[in-house]
């Protein structure tokens, strides 16, 4: 069967071509085209995601390479000799990014013997993984030779070599051992083999810029934006920054002087809030405890607020710090109660078992020791859960 040739390659601009069906079978709900020539990329795992198009005006659901097939899937039959058309803003998108891809690999080879050991493009970004750790310096120090060779707007040349004419090359990484190779030239710079489709000069790239760095396995994972997509992406983060000195009512060289001391004043204010409420509990606990009922020897406190749980446990530990006290403190809010029940270090109340009878009421989760037990529950009612326990208690 004859092979469909890959236009895709031989001219990355062209977005237009007629070619013949040579074959269109139905699959499921799909029709498999197969033409004798193509210009669209196919979809492979990894590397350059595939283009989007139509054929005859029918959209290209999917592309994928065969062997040496290019198969096209359709929702429609078609036959004779049909129009590709490509998305071209797609397709640049691609071949900024992967021709960028290139040049990074590269400048990374170049600079820090680091290799290049496995390559990610998405619609949004594209990743290198490489295998030495990198600093911030490195990181920097690549890029700007990224971009140099960008201003040098160097010619990129793709040409097929025999395997053996093109091990003579001086490759940046070993290539698959195929018959014949397609390389891929950056003019006295990189060569490598590759399918994909790229720029004719670095100059289209436009800028390289290395978004975000992490560690990965033994080495590390670089995440880059090439071309328009580094423009977007500059546009938005010089709109947030731009917004957030407007919000803060200072340049955006301060910005960052400017978190730090919010965050260290939110801090403080946190610790001085915690401090207020944990004096503004010893009086609540105070004024409960003038309160309590007294009843043999034993002085009970029986509470209903609006307090959260945490203030409830603080309230009630302060009250049983003296002797003699049973402490039962119910808050209730629109989503539900909590519970604590809480008995001085002298008694020997079984509090748990009225503990758990409570909590029932509420339907609360939680637990405690024989001197303090704390539940949340989801039902609010509070008050037939404090009867329920003042009655337990003085019966
Ligand atoms: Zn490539």
């Amino acid at each position: 069967m004859k092979t469909s040739e890959k236009i895709y390659q031989e001219n990355s601009y062209l977005t237009e071509l007629e070619a013949e069906v040579i074959s269109c079978i139905k699959k499921d709900d799909c029709y498999e085209a197969i033409l004798d020539k193509t210009i669209f990329y196919p979809h492979m795992s990894g590397g350059q995601p595939k283009d989007e198009g139509t054929i005859n005006s029918i959209k290209a659901c999917d592309v994928q390479e065969r062997g040496d097939e290019i198969v096209h899937m359709l929702k429609e039959e078609i036959s004779g000799i049909v129009t590709l058309n490509i998305n071209f803003c797609k397709r640049f998108d691609h071949m900024q990014q992967h021709t960028g891809q290139h040049i990074l690999s590269y400048a990374f080879s170049n600079l820090f013997d680091g290799n290049t050991v496995g390559f990610h493009m998405s619609d949004n970004y594209t990743t290198i993984d490489l295998d030495i750790p990198l600093t911030e310096e490195m990181t920097e120090q690549a890029e700007q030779l990224c971009n140099k060779i960008i201003y040098e707007n160097k010619i990129v040349v793709a040409k097929n070599y025999s395997y053996e004419e093109a091990m003579k090359l001086d490759l940046r990484k070993d290539p698959l051992k195929l018959d014949v190779l397609r390389i891929i030239e950056v003019e006295n710079c990189d060569i490598s083999a590759c399918g994909g489709t790229h720029v004719r000069n670095t100059g289209e790239i436009g800028i390289i810029k290395v978004t975000k760095t992490e560690k990965y396995k033994q080495g590390t994972r670089v995440e880059f934006l090439c071309g328009k997509r580094a423009l977007d992406d500059y546009i938005i983060k010089n709109r947030n920054i731009s917004a957030l000195s407007s919000l803060l009512t200072c340049r955006s060289d301060m910005l960052m002087d400017n978190f730090e001391k919010i965050i260290n004043e939110n801090k403080k204010l946190k610790k001085d809030m915690n401090n207020l409420n944990n004096i503004l509990n010893e009086y609540k606990a105070r004024d409960l405890k003038i309160n309590a009922i007294e009843n043999e020897n034993v002085k009970y406190i029986f509470s209903l607020s609006d307090e959260d749980v945490k203030d409830l446990r603080y309230i009630c530990s302060k009250i049983t710090e003296d002797e003699n006290y049973v402490a039962v403190m119910v808050s209730e809010t629109e989503s539900g109660c909590s519970l604590v029940i809480g008995q001085s270090k002298n008694m020997n109340y079984d509090i748990k078992n009225i503990f758990e009878k409570c909590r029932v009421i509420i339907n609360g989760k939680g637990g405690g020791n024989n001197f303090l037990l704390q539940c949340t529950g989801d039902k609010s009612n509070g008050a037939e859960c404090l009867d329920f326990a003042k009655n337990m208690f003085l019966k």
